[in-house]
């Protein structure tokens, strides 16, 4: 019991002093909520710069009156679903939290789902930005390689590396290209014959069906709290709900568990991937999908004794879809490949995920009964 607490408390410790940069949440800046948000695959290989082309700024208001700005100008008159880039950097030496770590920016046509697209808040055609401003940059990179957003083997580029356009304006471009992993022209052309290849293999290793959030109709979470990855744990739900043996079957299902979980239950989203506040520590939580294996914690409470109708197991399909959902998280480093599987009874006082499904779930690989 003493060398877990240890631990914790040890890499607590080494998360303050890895430190990363002020970050300004969308909340503090005064962002719109998205319209729709697509999960980024992490961690990514590359870094883009831009600049903003707009007004410089020094202070955390005026500068939170820019990035406002920049963010009506995607979403009214580009028709963007938010903000295009994952982060902004002011003249105050602060950075503006945009999509964040992990949701697929609008910032370099074709790179955007492979990279992290950081702006510098003004024109740097023929001035270059403050110290403090490069200095956020620098430490925001090596802070998205300690939380593993970003590999440690990076590439940094300019936006005109990727399209044809001046970003992010001269003066800044010769700063970064005397940065650390910046990529030459031809390593570049190399790197891309075996991004191309990888392509070609991460198809072969592929993931089931998810049906994304737009899909099944999803209403945007109140509050997201970011889960970092990778995870150690998998837990095993049931919803306690009805069965549903069609995408719009089950939709409707998920749908309804995502409602009772915002309206009664008061949560700011539904209850898994990790976001809910009763899950904060550890675990890796399905996202929600048109399988019967999500949970509806809740309802589950407040069925509890009453009836236990989990005497059935899960069809081949569900069963088939959830392990291969677990080898997909490990594929693409959301699990730790050292992860352990267990069932929620195993770490709260519920019946959840029910008798049968227990059973069926203690024999599966990486099963503990104590995590
Ligand atoms: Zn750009
Ligand atoms: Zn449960």
């Amino acid at each position: 019991m003493l060398l877990p607490t240890r631990v914790v408390l040890l890499s607590a410790l080494c998360a303050t002093v890895l430190g990363c940069p002020t970050i300004i949440s969308r909340r503090q800046w005064g962002a719109r909520p998205p319209r729709i948000r697509v999960p980024l695959k992490t961690p990514v290989s590359f870094v883009i710069i831009h600049h903003t082309e707009g007004n410089r700024c020094t202070s955390q208001a005026s500068c939170s009156r820019e990035v406002k700005g920049i963010q009506n100008y995607h979403m009214n008159t580009q028709r963007w679903p938010d903000i295009g880039y994952n982060f902004l950097i002011g003249g105050d030496g602060r950075v503006y939290e945009g999509r964040g770590w992990r949701t697929v920016g609008a910032h370099a046509y074709g790179w955007s789902h492979r990279s992290l697209g950081f702006s510098f808040l003004g024109n740097f055609s023929n001035r270059i930005p403050s110290a403090a401003a490069l200095n956020a940059a620098k430490s925001l990179i090596q802070c998205a390689v300690k939380r593993g957003f970003l590999k440690r083997s990076y590439t940094l580029k300019g936006h005109r590396n990727m399209n044809p356009t001046s970003c992010p304006g001269n003066a800044l471009y010769r700063v970064i290209s005397k940065w650390p992993r910046w990529l030459s022209k031809k390593k570049m052309l190399l790197l891309m014959q075996v991004m191309l290849l990888s392509a070609l293999c991460a198809t072969a290793l592929s993931c089931p069906t998810i049906i994304s959030r737009r899909q099944w109709g999803a209403r945007p979470p109140r509050s997201r709290v970011p889960l970092k990855t990778p995870v150690s744990f998998v837990i095993i739900h049931h919803t306690e709900g009805n069965r549903c043996t069609s995408q719009a079957s089950c939709s409707r299902e998920v749908k309804g568990i995502q409602n009772y979980h915002m309206n009664t239950q008061r949560w700011p989203d539904i209850g898994y991937n990790g976001q809910s506040r009763a899950w904060a520590e550890g675990g890796y939580l399905f996202r929600p999908q048109s399988h019967p294996l999500s949970s509806r914690e809740g309802q589950g409470e407040i069925n509890r004794g009453l009836l236990c109708p989990a005497d059935r197991i899960p069809n081949a399909a569900a069963l088939n879809a959830a392990k291969s959902l677990i080898q997909c998280a490990v594929k693409r480093g959301f699990l730790k490949r050292s992860y352990t599987l267990t069932g929620h009874r195993n770490v709260n006082p519920t019946s959840c995920p029910g008798n049968a499904l227990y059973r069926v779930i203690s024999k599966w690989p990486r099963f503990k009964a104590k995590p």
